[in-house]
């Protein structure tokens, strides 16, 4: 072919050429592995297994099946034993190969899952055609990506009953300066059935998502030379799932366990205004310095200027002037008497007052942002609301996309593991 082309051009298509070239060694490939994998009978007295009803499985015949590695597809041969009691079938070498219950190899999912994490699964399987020339469907990437993600998920609900239940045991580690719990929630499009009952955003209109509770957990060793906090690089490891709070906050807590939360000199919890969030840190996390983020603070005084003085940019900027001051500075007390102090003729306008003076005195102590700054702590929740954008609104929310609560989690497990860098010793610890 490369001859014919090269005589009829009078030059050679370097691409076409190592498509080829590519092609013709995965199938040299695949004819070898499929030679590797003929199994040959058992003798005869090792014809009879096990079988998990407690009796015996027998060898019946040699059974071949198609499998699709990482260089195409190949066939299988070995041997089938049945159990006369209970009529269950086993392949030994299936579970030898890590090909129990799949048509697709170890290397070949170990693809789909770093696919199926990073893109949506139409888009997966395209780049599985380009990058390793395999032929898959969108369904067998999601199928996959789902069922190496539910895995990750039971394997830290076992961690996380295990928490529940015993004291965890100290991890063993350098001292950590400053550790960081944030916490945040983003919603995710959902099919009609998981919203069934679900009081919306705006009134009387069904709710189309679901609300993923996001947390990370980072540390600072340092800060800059003003005096602001620095993050330790690659310090950041995420957990999140569609749950309850409670289910989140026990998920949180073990993953702040992992990350050295009984050997942190300093430990500090930040999030929005969110109640959930306050009532967590109560709960696993006593003694925590707690800290509303300051941006979201700053956005509740913008939201009083704008009702206070609608339409009048000026009038709004120097009102803004002001009360930020205040906030910034810390002097929560003079805030709310300055805002309990505003024109309330219209009734509205008072309730808008009333619930904004609610939110400053319920966060007072968290809004201490001089303190917090003369520790060189962070004040903004900036690395959670990066997260709810990279790990879940990169993936989960685009347009067209609908997921059902088991696809979000199961696909957010996997993700999790891929971004806190333990996908490795996950995949490892499953086949020892
Ligand atoms: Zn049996």
């Amino acid at each position: 072919m490369i001859f014919h082309s090269r005589h009829k051009t009078g030059r050679l298509d370097l691409e076409a050429i190592e498509m080829a070239v590519r092609s013709a060694m995965h199938q040299a490939g695949a004819a070898a592995l499929t030679e590797l994998l003929q199994f040959p009978a058992p003798a005869a007295e090792q014809r009879g297994l096990p079988c998990s009803c407690g009796h015996q499985a027998s060898y019946r015949e040699l059974r071949s099946k198609s499998v699709l590695t990482v260089v195409g597809k190949v066939e299988v041969s070995r041997p089938y034993y049945l159990c006369s009691h209970c009529h269950r079938g086993q392949f030994p070498a299936d579970v030898e190969l890590d090909i129990e219950n799949t048509e697709f190899s170890p290397g070949v999912r170990r693809m789909q899952a770093a696919v199926g994490q990073e893109v949506p699964f139409a888009q997966g399987c395209r780049q599985m055609k380009l990058l390793a020339n395999l032929e898959l469907t969108a369904k067998a990437v999601e199928r996959t990506a789902e069922a190496i993600g539910e895995e990750i998920a039971a394997r830290e609900r076992e961690q996380i009953q295990r928490a529940v239940q015993l004291e965890l045991p100290l991890v063993m580690g350098e001292p950590v300066p400053i550790l960081y719990l944030e916490m945040d929630g983003t919603g995710v499009p959902v099919v009609k059935k998981e919203t069934v009952g679900r009081q919306g955003k705006t009134d009387g209109r069904p709710a189309h998502t679901r609300e993923v509770k996001l947390g990370c957990v980072f540390t600072q060793t340092t800060w800059d030379a003003q005096g602001y906090a620095l993050r330790d690089p690659d310090s950041t490891t995420y957990v999140g799932a569609i749950e309850t709070a409670e289910e989140f906050g026990k998920r949180l807590y073990v993953e702040a366990w992992k990350r050295g939360w009984s050997r942190a000199a300093k430990k500090v919890v930040l999030g929005d205004g969110a109640e959930w969030i306050w009532n967590l840190a109560e709960q696993h996390f006593p003694g925590a310095i707690q800290i509303v983020d300051l941006y979201h603070a700053r956005q509740h005084l913008w939201g009083l200027a704008r009702t206070l003085y609608p339409h009048q940019e000026a009038e709004q900027r120097r009102w803004m002037m002001v009360h930020q001051d205040l906030l910034d500075d810390g002097k929560i007390t003079e805030l709310v008497a300055a805002l309990r102090a505003s024109d309330t003729s219209q009734p509205e306008l008072a309730e808008k007052i009333r619930t904004e003076v609610g939110y400053f005195e319920t966060n007072a102590d968290r809004m201490r942002y001089p303190e917090f700054r003369r520790q060189h702590l962070f004040v903004g929740s900036g690395v959670i609301e990066a997260g709810c954008k990279t790990v879940i609104g990169c993936r989960c929310k685009q347009s067209g996309m609908f997921w059902t609560v088991r696809g979000a989690n199961t696909i957010l497990a996997l993700r999790c593991c891929h971004f806190n860098g333990r996908f490795e010793d996950y995949w490892e610890a499953r086949r020892a």
